[in-house]
C-alpha cells in the first residue's frame, strides 16, 4: 500500500506552490492527468497583479471589486492584494525574470485596472513563472511526482478525506495521506470553445457533487473577450488582454471602433457578442496597429509568432478574434487556508472558490490568487500535520465503505494490514 502525508492532484503553479510551501519533512505525492508542463499556468500570457506601492491598494482593492461585481469576499480580496509582495519576492528568490526597464520593474496593465500594476514575462508570464517553480519542485527529494496519473476517486470516511483513487497506464491504484489537496484547475475542457487545456474537465467539481463536499458560485464562468477565431476543433488561442492595454483597438467587420476596449472581461465580451450578432459574423477584428511595431515584437513575441503561424502578420493586419471560455470564477468551496467542507482536504487555485473573483475576474489576479491561497493551505496543512497522530488502522474496516466495494477494480497490491496515517 502506498501512503504519503500530503497528495496533491495537479501540478499548476497551485499544486507546485503549494508543495515548495510545505516542510521538507513530509512525504508529497504530486499527480496530473497529462504531462507536468501541460496546465493552464504555462499558457498564462498577460502576468501577475501585484501592490506596486501603498498607495495604489484603495485603487486595485476596488478594481478587484468593481470587476467582481461587489460580490467578491472583502477579506480574501485584501488578503491577496496585501500578500502579492511577498509572492512577488517569493517568485524571484525562484529565479523568475520579470521585465525591467532602466528604473527597476516594469508594469503593464490589462482591462479594468486603474493603473499598470501587472509584472510580466514578454507574454508567456506562466511559464516563466511555472516551469522556475517546477525546477525546483524537481530537486526537493520530498516531492514525488507522478505526470499521466488521473484522479478519479476520493478516499474518505466520516466526512474526513485519507487519500485518492488514481488511474494511470498500468491500472487503478489506490494511495492514501493524511491529507489531499486540490489543485486541478478549471472547467474548460467542457466547453467547445475555451482557450484551457481539454483534460480541464472540473473532476473535482464532479467528485464534490458526488461526496456531498460544498460548492460555491458554480455559474460564474468568465469568457474571455479576445482569442483568435477559427472554424477548427481544439483550444483557442489567446490574444492578451494586455494588448489592448497597450493601445489595439476592436474593429467591426467594417472596420469602426465599436467599444471600449478596456471595459471589464464580461461586459466586454457580451458588447463583442452582440456586435458580431448584427454583422452576423462570428468573428470580429483587433488591430495592434496603434502599438509600435519593435514594441509589439518585444512584448509580445510568443503572440505575434502565432499569428503569423496561422497566416497573420499582427504588425500589419487586423486579425479576426472571438470571445471564448476562460476560467471558473466558481469552483470547491474553501475558506482563505484552502479548507474545504471535508476534513483534511484542501483545495486551492481554479478548482478552489473563496470568493475573492467574486462574479468576474480582474485580469491578471489568478495567478496571484492561485499562489497566495496555495500557501496559505501549505502552512495550514503544515500546522496541522505537525500535530497529526500517528495511529495504525486496520484497513479492512476502512475499507468497509470504499475499498471492499471497489476492491476488484485496483491493479496495485493493497494489504489491509499496513500501517496508515489516518
Ligand atoms: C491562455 C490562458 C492565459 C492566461 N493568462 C493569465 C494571465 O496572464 N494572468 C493570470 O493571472 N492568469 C491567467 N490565466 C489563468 C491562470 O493561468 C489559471 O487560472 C491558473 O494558472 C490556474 O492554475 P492552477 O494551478 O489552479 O491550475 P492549472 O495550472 O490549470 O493546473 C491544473 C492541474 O490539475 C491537473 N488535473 C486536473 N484534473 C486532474 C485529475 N482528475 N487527476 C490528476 N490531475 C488533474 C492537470 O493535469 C494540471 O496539472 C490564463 C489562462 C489561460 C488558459
Amino acid at each position: 500500500m502506498t501512503s504519503y502525508d500530503v497528495i496533491i492532484v495537479g501540478t499548476g503553479a497551485a499544486g507546485l506552490f503549494c508543495a515548495l510551501n510545505l516542510p521538507e519533512c513530509l512525504s508529497v505525492a504530486m499527480l496530473c492527468k497529462e504531462g507536468l508542463c501541460d496546465n493552464d499556468s504555462f499558457l498564462a500570457q498577460g502576468g501577475i497583479s501585484t501592490l506596486r506601492t501603498p498607495d495604489d491598494y484603495e485603487p486595485f482593492y476596488e478594481d478587484t471589486m468593481k470587476a467582481g461585481h461587489f460580490e467578491n469576499d472583502p477579506d480574501a480580496v485584501s488578503e491577496m492584494i496585501n500578500a502579492s509582495t511577498r509572492i512577488i519576492k517569493d517568485l524571484l528568490d525562484a529565479g523568475v525574470d520579470f521585465e525591467k526597464t532602466d528604473k527597476g520593474f516594469s508594469y503593464t496593465r490589462e482591462g479594468a485596472h486603474s493603473h499598470n500594476r501587472i509584472m510580466y514575462h514578454g507574454d508567456s508570464t506562466g511559464k516563466e513563472i511555472t516551469s522556475k517553480l517546477l525546477e525546483t519542485a524537481k530537486t526537493r527529494r520530498n516531492i514525488q511526482m507522478f505526470p499521466y496519473m488521473s484522479m478519479i476517486d476520493i478516499i474518505h470516511k466520516a466526512n474526513a478525506c485519507n487519500g485518492v483513487v488514481v488511474s494511470d497506464k498500468s491500472g487503478f491504484h489506490a494511495l492514501f495521506s493524511k491529507a489531499v489537496v486540490w489543485a486541478t484547475g478549471g472547467v474548460g475542457g467542457l466547453f467547445r470553445n475555451s482557450t484551457n487545456f481539454e483534460h480541464l474537465t472540473g473532476d473535482a467539481v464532479v467528485l464534490s457533487l458526488i461526496h456531498n463536499i460544498k460548492l460555491r458560485d458554480v455559474s460564474y464562468i468568465q469568457i474571455h473577450p479576445t482569442t483568435l477565431y477559427t472554424p477548427k476543433e481544439g483550444r483557442k488561442f489567446l490574444i492578451s488582454e494586455s494588448l489592448r492595454g497597450e493601445g489595439a483597438i476592436l474593429l467591426d467587420l467594417r472596420g469602426n471602433r465599436f467599444v471600449n476596449e478596456l471595459l471589464p472581461r464580461d461586459v466586454l465580451s457580451l458588447k463583442i457578442a452582440e456586435q458580431m450578432k448584427s454583422d452576423n459574423s462570428e468573428y470580429i477584428y483587433l488591430s495592434a496597429e496603434k502599438i509600435d511595431k519593435n514594441e509589439l515584437l518585444r512584448h509580445f513575441p510568443y503572440i505575434c509568432k502565432h499569428c503569423e503561424e496561422q497566416g497573420f502578420d499582427l504588425t500589419k493586419v487586423p486579425i479576426p478574434v472571438a470571445p471564448a471560455q476562460h476560467y471558473f470564477m466558481g469552483g470547491v468551496l474553501a475558506d482563505l487556508q484552502g479548507q474545504t467542507s471535508m476534513r483534511n482536504l484542501y483545495a486551492v487555485g481554479e478548482t478552489a472558490c473563496n470568493g475573492v473573483h467574486g462574479k468576474n475576474r480582474l485580469a491578471s489576479n489568478s495567478l496571484l490568487e492561485a499562489l497566495v491561497f496555495a500557501k496559505n493551505a501549505a502552512h495550514r496543512l503544515s500546522a496541522k500535520l505537525e500535530n497529526f497522530e500517528k495511529t495504525e488502522v486496520d484497513l479492512s474496516v476502512y475499507g468497509g465503505d470504499f475499498l471492499k466495494k471497489h476492491r476488484h477494480l485496483f491493479t496495485s497490491q493493497i494489504n489491509p494490514n499496513e500501517a496508515l496515517f489516518l
